[in-house]
């Protein structure tokens, strides 16, 4: 039976499963990466399709079973590990790939890790296709000004494009969670559309400007950057975090320490 612990929610309804699964358009050869492949709802029908597969699974208890329905279909590897202590670019080399696509009916309780996880790896990352809260996705997504917009949307933005498919309903799952889900795209940005900015300065700008968000954006830099530095890259320093586009917070990051 499902852990609650282990933000267990299997996908029961076909339908769903189905276009997820040609969302993601696997083809043969493809090294597919599933975080959280559980009993196998996805897995297997992305295993039909690429040949092959690598599933890291935390739950010691499914991974037989899941073993013994691959049998037959593809090779598939499962990885027993906590998704955020697996090294996604090594794993990437190891497959003899320069990129992984990365899928997930992702467990909840630990989804804005794992996002920031992956953003970490994104240059070995081809794209990513995952289930989440809908509330998650929303905030992914959000532009400057929405109520939601704020650090998960400009970290996310700054390192892939944002691209929301369709929602979920929670009797889509065995057993339903409290909250609709959606399922979303993840493209890493190439190259050369990435920013050149110090990742750490950006996370750590990006975070302060965020932590309170009523705050004017001197008042909650202030231990970063003052009033003069953020008005010299073109930024009124009494406006709010929430009105900056993701590239505002690059220059900010830029600015001389
Ligand atoms: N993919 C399956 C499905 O759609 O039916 C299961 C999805 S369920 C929402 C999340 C899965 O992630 C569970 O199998 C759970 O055991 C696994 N999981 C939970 N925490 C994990 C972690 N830190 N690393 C890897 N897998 C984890």
């Amino acid at each position: 039976r499902p852990k609650k612990s282990f933000g267990q929610h299997f996908l029961h309804e076909k339908r769903y499963i189905e276009r997820i699964v040609s969302a993601i358009g696997p083809r043969a050869d493809d090294r597919v990466v599933e975080i959280g492949p559980g009993e196998g709802a996805l897995t297997l029908p992305l295993l039909a399709a690429a040949g092959r597969l690598t599933a890291i699974e935390l739950d010691t208890d499914l991974i037989p079973g899941l073993q013994a329905r691959a049998d037959g279909i593809g090779t598939l590897e499962i990885i027993h590990a906590d998704v955020l202590k697996v090294d996604l670019s090594a794993l990437a080399q190891r497959l003899g790939v320069p990129r992984v696509r990365l899928a997930g009916n992702l467990p909840y309780y630990i989804s804005s890790p794992i996002l920031f996880h992956c953003v970490d790896h994104a240059a070995a990352i081809e794209d990513m296709h995952f289930m989440l809260q809908k509330e998650v996705v929303d905030r992914m997504a959000a532009e400057p000004g929405s109520k939601v917009y704020g650090r998960l949307s400009v970290m996310l933005q700054l390192a892939c494009r944002v691209e929301p498919l369709f929602t979920v309903p929670p009797g889509a799952f065995r057993p339903p969670p409290k909250v609709d889900s959606a399922v979303v795209r993840l493209v890493p940005l190439a190259a050369h559309e990435r920013h050149d900015a110090d990742p750490q300065r950006v996370h750590a700008i990006v975070k302060a400007a965020f932590a309170q968000r009523r705050k004017t954006l001197s008042n909650g830099l202030k231990t970063l950057l003052d009033s003069e530095a953020i008005a010299s890259a073109g930024i009124d320093p009494r406006t709010r975090a929430e009105t900056l586009a993701p590239e505002d917070f690059v220059r900010l990051a830029k600015l001389p320490i």
